[in-house]
């Protein structure tokens, strides 16, 4: 290889590179536009805001589910399949409520836990509507409405928390997946 081909295979490279790190902080933005100025995964201060409130820092999906208890459809969120490993966090307010390991495969269409993260993590509520005695699950931090939490689920609780994955934002494990993540 001659001194020219090295040149342009140097600046090919950097060039790459370059595209490569700009890319990363603009997706990175677009992320963080969407969460309120309420949301942090860190701050576990109770966030009381009323509807009209939430209005303005939700997106019509996520305030649907967290403000009016709205349901989506069966099967069609986008976590009730996933099998990643990582952190499901509340889409409203960033709440740490349920790790992967405490999912499980349910064929009822929504994303399924056996035990939130934590006892706080979530609170409940009896819920009568339509004709039924269900238990509420609300997120612990912002009270947003999350699913209903069932006594059909698997060891070790016998719970199966049914939950929108409309109101979940979903983080990979970072440092305890690195292993796991180099087999594939
Ligand atoms: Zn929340």
């Amino acid at each position: 290889m001659n001194w020219r081909n090295l040149i342009i295979l140097s600046l090919s490279i950097l060039v790459s590179n370059c595209t490569y790190s700009q890319q990363e902080p603009k997706n990175k933005n677009m992320e963080d536009q969407k969460k309120s100025d309420v949301y942090s995964r860190t701050d576990t201060s109770k966030v009381n805001l009323t509807n009209e409130e939430w209005k303005g820092r939700l997106s019509p999906e996520v305030y649907n589910i967290a403000r009016e208890k709205g349901t989506e459809y069966a099967f069609t969120g986008k976590y009730w399949n996933s099998k990643e490993a990582g952190t499901y966090y509340c889409a409203a307010c960033g709440n740490p409520l349920f790790v992967s390991d405490a999912k499980f495969e349910s064929s009822c269409g929504w994303p399924s836990f056996f035990e939130p993260i934590t006892k706080g993590s979530v609170i409940y509520a009896p819920d009568n509507t339509h004709g039924m005695h269900r238990t509420e699950v609300m997120c612990g931090r912002c009270k947003a409405h999350l699913g209903h939490v069932f006594d059909d689920g698997p060891p070790p609780t016998g719970l199966r928390y049914c939950i929108n994955s409309v109101i979940l934002d979903f983080d990979k494990a970072k440092e305890a997946d690195k292993n796991f993540k180099g087999k594939h």
